[in-house]
């Protein structure tokens, strides 16, 4: 106990801390603060998803990582070090986008989710799994000198969708979908500082630990203020607090209300189960017209109108690139005027491809593109495409929570994939 004596001095309770279960999104600059502070206060169970490779110019903003990981995975590598600073810690890495790999299960079993990403996208996918769950989002960003915290709480007064303009929306999602699921280093956001890194992980991480001391009866009341924007001006040298605003038609509000724990049933699998035997007991409960909701859309097929070729697919419409839509028949793969690969103008000049051609970026050369129509799914059913497929080969995140309705869908329940439980969370 030697260890914690100063901050029970503060006030924590190492009971609580050591209990706590927080989910990291992001372990760029603002995850490793964040990272370090959550293992250095003693909390006992930390998930941490970060899909990006160290790079050198990581080395200056990022407290846990050294010049000999450049090139391994920032998630890996800063769970590393956490459990080096406090080998109690039950730390677990995931280094894939976490919209398919942490499910709605993980973030009802998680105490905060803590945001330190720059991207918009990912932010609002957080903020509806948190509030599906009833999970408080703590969102962290930096722009050069200037960083911010935003809190959003159960009932959820304000969203970080509330926040945002359509324009902000349909760009997060434009740019997401154009360069994939982006991890936290995505480009064109500007230079942060890693100064401010420090003080906005450091904020997160103290009202994370506030959150967790919110029922304790201690020697000071630890709150929380909700749906406010705490805001660090590096050119001033001022904090600024304001109330966020509800906004009345926001997209996240209208759609994302907490499911009712009474509703959900645990079911021994995990999503490496067959969509066929989700549906099957679906079925069982609910008739033989029921189905499955997934909450978003998997292209299952690509198709050629010009050829008629088409290929079976399974991947969350949106992580579809140009380069995998387009048809490798009746695409060229080299210009036809230099050799230069069509494939390697498309990933390194994205203004020089048009919906019907690319322009060489070797010798400015047009070359015919044919992009091929995406077949879309977004329930599992009888008679579907979905049920050649695994539930992950489907983009479902382990732990996710799915909706099964019946058929006119008057009865519906929730089936949470629980075989995932000790792959998240650690073998109990
Ligand atoms: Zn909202
Ligand atoms: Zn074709
Ligand atoms: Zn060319």
């Amino acid at each position: 106990m030697d260890r914690y004596t100063r901050l029970v001095e503060l006030g924590w309770n190492m009971d609580l801390l050591r209990s706590g279960t927080v989910m990291v999104v992001g372990a760029g600059a603002l995850g490793n603060e964040i990272i370090k502070n959550l293992a250095l206060a003693g909390v006992g169970n930390v998930l941490v998803v970060d899909l990006d490779e160290i790079e050198t110019h990581n080395l200056t903003r990022s407290v846990l990582f050294r010049g000999a990981d450049v090139g391994r995975r920032k998630a890996e590598v800063a769970a590393r070090a956490a459990a080096d600073i406090e080998p109690q810690i039950n730390i677990r890495w995931f280094d894939t986008p976490v919209q398919n790999t942490l499910g709605l299960g993980v973030f009802r079993n998680v105490d905060v989710v803590l945001g330190g990403l720059d991207n918009i996208q990912t932010r609002r996918d957080l903020m509806r799994s948190c509030m599906l769950t009833d999970t408080p989002f703590i969102d962290g960003g930096l722009y050069f000198l200037d960083g911010d915290v935003r809190t959003f709480l159960p009932p959820f007064p304000v969203c970080f969708d509330c926040t945002m303009t359509q324009d902000e929306r349909d760009a997060g999602w434009r740019r997401w979908s154009c360069l994939g699921l982006l991890g936290d280093d995505g480009a064109g956001v500007g230079p942060t500082a890693p100064t401010v890194a420090s003080m906005i992980g450091g904020l997160q991480v103290q009202l994370a630990l506030k959150y967790l001391h919110r029922d304790f009866d201690g020697a000071f009341e630890m709150r929380v203020p909700n749906g406010v924007r705490i805001r660090f001006n590096g050119f001033a040298d001022e904090y600024e607090r304001w109330d966020l605003n509800r906004e009345t038609d926001c997209p996240t509000h209208l759609t994302a209300t907490s499911i009712p724990e009474s509703s959900i049933t645990s079911i021994p699998h995990g999503a490496d189960m067959a969509a066929s035997q989700l549906l099957e007991l679906a079925q069982a409960e609910l008739g033989p017209e029921a189905y499955v909701e997934l909450g978003f859309d998997v292209v299952h097929s690509l198709q050629c109108y010009q050829c008629g070729r088409s290929e079976a697919s399974a991947r969350r419409r949106g992580a579809l690139g140009i380069a995998e839509t387009m048809c490798p028949t009746c695409t060229p793969s080299t210009c036809a005027e230099c050799g230069h690969s069509i494939a390697k103008t498309i990933a390194s000049r994205p203004d020089l491809v048009f919906p019907d051609k690319v322009d060489c970026a070797s010798c400015f050369e047009s070359n015919p593109l044919v992009l091929r129509d995406a077949q879309t799914l977004n329930r599992i059913e009888p008679d579907s495409a979905a049920l050649a497929y695994t539930l992950a080969e489907l983009t479902v995140p382990m732990m996710d929570i799915l909706e099964a309705r019946d058929f006119d869908g008057q009865k519906s329940m929730y089936l949470q994939l629980d075989g995932d439980r000790d792959r998240v969370f650690g073998a109990s």
